[in-house]
């Protein structure tokens, strides 16, 4: 295994033992010196779940945890569970089932309550929520905010952060004054998927090296990730488990060590308070 003389900590991916690469790409990502991960629940309906109730979503979140605690044997640091309900079930709801925008959000909601029963047990660490991130009717869009700021509510009492799936941008201040005004702190809202500057939430960066260089240049706060999907029918899509780990080599020998410090040991302790040193056994 290779040692990078840091944490290196993905902020964002997916694991799918069941059908995808599973604890191969676990693997991967530490061979080449990656320590923590972020495992995000993948959306409902691609575990075949067709949710009617709140509760219905607790398989969901149970594989995540169940996975993590795996992924975690075999990391030198260890991983966190994200749960929540993908924004892009909205237009599921209201397109292929007959809900109407306000029935999908009460379920969407209900959905978000499990997620942080689990974060209150101790056994998330934070929940993901967001808006679609293409065009909608207004009254999905307007559904969906309420939905999103049901999260920030949740966060704000829970103490936890919140992953945000969004539409590109790199101005989302009005979202994170949503979040403040439930007494969620700007910093523990995390947009996913995110470009290099960021005005509002905290950027976690797609790894690519145009991305990159744009955060590091910056020297504010920022994570990094792949949004690696782990699903066999779309082999290319998004960025590999092994990402991470390669950028920061190439952003050490850039001389950026001070933006590897940022992205994965001074801000994951200021959006989730982590430890990801202490969390190191080598
Ligand atoms: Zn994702």
């Amino acid at each position: 295994m290779e040692d990078l003389g840091t944490p290196v900590l993905d902020n964002h991916l997916h694991l799918d033992p069941e059908h995808g690469r599973g604890f191969e790409a676990v693997r991967d990502f530490a061979r080449l010196g990656g320590t923590h991960l972020l495992v995000v629940n993948k959306p409902s309906w691609h575990l075949g779940v067709e949710a009617e109730t709140g509760e219905d979503f607790d398989s969901v979140f149970e594989t995540t945890v169940n996975v993590v605690s795996e992924a975690s044997e075999l990391l030198p640091g260890r991983a966190w569970p994200v749960l929540g309900v993908h924004p892009g079930l909205v237009s599921r709801l209201v397109e292929d089932r007959g809900f109407d925008p306000d029935e999908a959000s009460d379920l969407m909601r209900v959905g978000l309550d499990r997620a942080a029963e689990f974060v209150r047990a101790g056994d998330a660490l934070a929940l993901k929520s967001g808006r679609p991130h293409y065009d909608v009717p207004d009254s999905v869009w307007t559904a969906s905010n309420d939905v999103m700021r049901h999260a920030f509510s949740l966060a704000a009492d829970l103490g936890c952060a919140v992953q945000l799936h969004t539409e590109a941008a790199e101005d989302l201040t009005e979202v994170a004054e949503w979040a403040e005004a439930r007494g969620l702190p700007a910093h523990r809202v995390v947009k996913h998927y995110a470009g290099g500057r960021l005005a509002g939430p905290t950027p976690s960066v797609m790894s690519e090296k145009d991305r990159l260089e744009v955060a590091a240049e910056r020297g504010d706060p920022f994570l990094m990730e792949t949004d690696f999907v782990d699903d066999p029918d779309r082999p290319g899509a998004v960025l590999g488990p092994k990402t991470v780990p390669r950028r920061v080599r190439w952003l050490l020998d850039a001389d950026h060590d001070d933006a590897v410090a940022i992205a994965h040991v001074e801000t994951p302790e200021y959006v989730y308070g982590i430890d990801t040193e202490a969390t190191l056994s080598r």
